[in-house]
């Protein structure tokens, strides 16, 4: 049962109306962690993170998106986590808006694919649409399993984790 706290100040706006969530998962082979969430019902500001209960080192972990089966794959990806893909020329930096999450592969790339959607809507240049176009194609293949990804996520704080063993884990 998640842990929840109302009426909250706000970070953001200083109103009293933040909603926080707390909620802890066990997770096989990574161990307990939190995923915290902050939802202000007077500005909409939203923000999640998670932390591992364990402390952990700096790590590097890549992982090769090669068949359907590996978009089941969970992923735990912390505020201070990078994401890249650089086959697809694309990365997820952390900065003061990034967020925390647990997903699956398919949910992280959807994330990217979301991305470049915008993009295509949002383009006046022909080209760009064009160049997004393209990408999207790219992201279709991979969920069909008809093109292979290596997706890299690297963590300073170690708090997060993609749970497979063709995970590749090294020190930062
Ligand atoms: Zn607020």
């Amino acid at each position: 049962m998640p842990d929840k706290l109302n009426k909250e100040k706000c970070p953001v706006c200083n109103e009293k109306e933040l909603e926080l969530t707390e909620t802890s998962y066990n997770i096989p082979h990574f161990g307990k962690c939190f995923l915290m969430v902050m939802n202000c019902q007077a500005c909409k500001y939203h923000s999640s993170d998670i932390q591992s209960e364990e402390v952990k080192p700096p790590s590097k972990i890549t992982f090769e998106v090669e068949k359907k089966e590996d978009l089941n794959v969970r992923v735990i990806k912390s505020a201070e986590a990078n994401v890249k893909i650089p086959q697809l020329r694309m990365s997820m930096e952390s900065g003061p808006n990034s967020i925390g999450f647990l997903t699956n592969v398919e949910g992280l790339l959807r994330r990217f694919k979301k991305i470049v959607e915008d993009q295509k809507e949002s383009a006046e240049d022909p080209s760009i649409k064009k160049k997004a176009k393209n990408l999207l194609k790219k992201f279709w293949k991979i969920e069909c399993g008809d093109l292979k990804v290596k997706i890299i996520l690297e963590d300073h704080t170690g708090n997060s984790a993609i749970l497979s063993d063709k995970a590749i884990v090294k020190k930062l």
